[in-house]
């Protein structure tokens, strides 16, 4: 990781050449036959029509809080600014926030108003002191998030932009948000498209998350932080391991430190923990082993990708959020 304390987020100049009114438009008019992520339901979102991810035009938003659980570039002292949108454009079966990623009839009551989402990046800057705004499951959001953003910027907001998602994402809406995020924090779930459809209903979930992870490094690179090891810029990219191999570790760690560097920030997460769907599949019915965690971090080791963290295998804190505590999701009982 490199320290730089002079990068600030380039959304800023953005704003005042204009272009970001630019995207703003072009996003926006591919809702009205959707294609901003690959599923391209083609539906008419600015008329009320939903696909596959369930979203309107307005974003359903469970929660805006200090998030303390992200990697410590991410949640320094004062934590993440963390929006957690509601719906996704994946299913998982072990989605951990399945209680707001698979509920459209209870986020129809989180829909919100643009000025209400730039209102909530303001409040997590101003009031919360947070080191970055955190966009949790952004992808079928992106256009109202650039249109928050354009009325975020006049309002004052100057932090860092972390784009958190689970890769599904279209190539094209990746491009469209060069300079605009300065920290990309893209999950590689699956090395296999089976499993992929298996587990997330997305058969062609690989080609699609490796080129949007290619192009989101092209536009960021390595992590940059400030004096004080606060991230500023670049990705990391977290892998989960699976049982039974499932997430096809091994695969994804060789991709990437062939095809995206040795050098790329990596955080490798054993929290794995069967949630209510996944206790329905044997494969996925339990948490990983200890064999199966060695294998992954000697692999790691091996190809040199010595930049980030590794979860230990105790390691189970914020892993379980409880959506139903709106105001803190991570609050212990
Ligand atoms: S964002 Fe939603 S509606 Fe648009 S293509 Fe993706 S899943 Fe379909």
């Amino acid at each position: 990781m490199n320290k730089d304390s002079t990068v600030e987020p380039e959304y800023l100049s953005l704003y005042k050449s204009g272009e970001l009114q630019k995207r703003v438009v072009r996003l926006e008019s591919r809702l009205t036959s959707c294609d901003i992520c690959p599923r391209n339901c083609g539906v008419n979102r600015l008329k009320g029509e939903r696909g596959f991810c369930n979203s309107v035009y307005l974003p359903a938003v469970s929660s805006a809080v200090a998030h303390h659980g992200e990697e410590p570039v991410l949640s320094g002292t004062w934590g993440s600014g963390t929006i957690f949108f509601g719906n996704c454009n994946l299913r998982c079966v072990f989605c951990q926030n399945y209680q707001i990623s698979q509920d459209p009839e209870t986020q129809k009551n989180n829909e919100i108003e643009i000025n209400s989402l730039a209102e909530k990046m303001i409040y997590l800057q101003d009031k919360l002191a947070c080191h970055n705004i955190n966009l949790v499951s952004p992808t079928h959001y992106v256009p109202q998030i650039v249109r928050a953003l354009m009325e975020a910027v006049p309002l004052g907001l100057r932090l860092p932009i972390v784009y958190n998602t689970g890769s599904y994402d279209s190539l094209e809406t990746i491009k469209t948000l060069d300079g605009i995020i300065s920290i990309y924090l893209p999950d590689l779930k699956y090395a296999s498209n089976d499993n992929s459809n298996k587990f997330s209903i997305a058969p062609d979930y690989v080609k699609h998350s490796r080129a949007a992870i290619k192009e989101m490094y092209r536009q960021v690179g390595d992590i940059i932080t400030d004096e004080n090891g606060i991230a500023l810029k670049g990705m990391i990219v977290r892998h989960l391991i699976l049982p039974n191999r499932l997430a096809g570790s091994d695969n994804s760690l060789r991709w990437l430190a062939n095809e995206i560097s040795p050098s790329v920030t990596v955080s490798i997460m054993s929290q794995y923990h069967p949630t209510i769907n996944a206790r329905k599949i044997p494969q996925l019915d339990r948490s990983i082993s200890m064999e199966e965690y060695l294998e992954v971090v000697s692999l790691a080791h091996e190809l040199g990708l010595e930049d980030g963290w590794i979860q230990e295998m105790e390691s189970k804190e914020y892993y379980l959020p409880d959506f139903s505590k709106k105001e803190n999701p991570f609050e212990q009982t």
